[in-house]
């Protein structure tokens, strides 16, 4: 598994995916429960504070299943903006 986060400087995000999107990790509030992971296992890790980073192979998901990630946190750390800067999850 490639476990190179996408932005070394920003590990949690923000990144810009391929679909333009633009996603991040509320480190403030991610509970390092990993539900993001069993639905995007492409996407991201935990890191060594038990918080979600974004992979590199975050790009070879779905824009449909990073979503479907975002919405399984039970916390709702996970924020995805369109590339128009329109905000996709949470609403
Ligand atoms: S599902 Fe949410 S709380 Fe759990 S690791 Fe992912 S971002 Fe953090």
């Amino acid at each position: 598994m490639d476990t190179k986060v996408k932005d070394s400087k920003n590990p949690s995000g923000p990144v810009t995916l391929k679909s333009g999107h633009k996603v991040w990790v509320d480190r403030n509030l991610c509970i390092g429960a990993a539900t993001c992971i069993a639905v995007a296992p492409k996407a991201y890790v935990l890191d060594e504070e038990a918080k979600a980073v974004i992979l590199e192979s975050a790009d070879e998901d779905t824009i449909e299943n990073i979503i479907e990630s975002a919405k399984a946190c039970p916390v709702a750390a996970i924020i995805i903006e369109d590339a128009q800067g329109n905000r996709v999850f949470p609403k």
